[in-house]
Order: structure tokens, then C-alpha cells, then sequence
């Protein structure tokens, strides 16, 4: 769904603007965090976790709980005050407070909402530098 928006914004204004190279590498990150975090095959303890038997699935920060996108996306106590303008986003717009509502996953919410919640999540992908250990 990201590469149809992404499409559908070069038709309709962005056509033919070359992007200096910080942009494009920020929203290569961008767009590389958000496959991760929705795929869940990413660099969090949940999933490395599998493959090494060595590595503890709970939360790096201290957390009694799996490290993986719910967790990081909805508990972490790390992010407690990073969440406050998505879950205020998400309160005045009757959401639920979940990773699936989060990462654009349920496809019962209109396109304009999940562009908003969208740019919300890039937000805090940004704010945490989460992009850093997804
Ligand atoms: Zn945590």
C-alpha cells in the first residue's frame, strides 16, 4: 500500500521535482522501517530471537514484554511520552490504540485516515530514531 501512495503523490504534484539526496535517503529509510515493522521480519529481539538462541526476546529497555513492533509501536516504557500525539490522533478519531491501526494494516479505515495516521507514524519513526534497532 506505501508504493501505491507514493505512486499516486508523484502523479498528482511531485511529478518531474528531483528530491535532493537527504530526502530520498530519508524516505528510503522511511519506507524501509515500515516494511520491517510490518512484516515483523526485522531486527527486534522477537525475530532475532529465532534465529539466535543466545538473544533475549524481551524488550532491550527493560520492559517485561516480547520486543516487537506492537511492543514498540504501543507499551515500550522508553516511548511512554513519544506515543502522546499519535494516541491523542487516535482518541480524537475514535481508534483503537493498535499496531495493526498503526502501521496502515486495517483496511477498514478510510485512505485519508491511514495517510494521516501515516505521517503521524513517520513522525515518531523520526522523533525515536526507532529506525535505528527495527
Ligand atoms: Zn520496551
Amino acid at each position: 500500500m506505501w508504493q501505491t501512495v507514493c505512486n499516486s503523490k508523484n502523479q498528482t504534484g511531485h511529478h518531474g521535482i528531483v528530491p535532493s539526496s537527504s530526502q530520498t535517503h530519508k524516505h528510503s529509510l522511511t519506507l524501509n522501517t515500515l516494511h520491517r515493522l510490518r512484516s515483523d521480519h526485522n531486527r527486534l529481539n522477537a525475530y532475532i530471537s529465532r534465529i539466535d538462541m543466545d538473544t533475549d526476546p524481551l524488550c532491550r529497555h527493560g520492559c517485561q514484554d516480547i520486543e516487537n513492533a506492537n511492543h514498540i509501536l504501543t507499551t515500550c516504557e522508553k516511548y511512554t511520552n513519544k506515543y502522546l500525539p499519535i494516541k491523542k490522533f487516535f482518541q480524537d478519531n475514535n481508534l483503537n490504540w493498535c499496531s495493526s491501526n498503526i502501521l496502515g494494516l486495517n483496511f477498514t479505515l478510510s485512505k485519508s485516515l491511514q495517510l494521516l495516521i501515516r505521517d503521524q507514524l513517520v513522525q515518531f519513526i523520526f522523533n525515536t530514531k526507532i529506525y535505528l534497532i527495527v
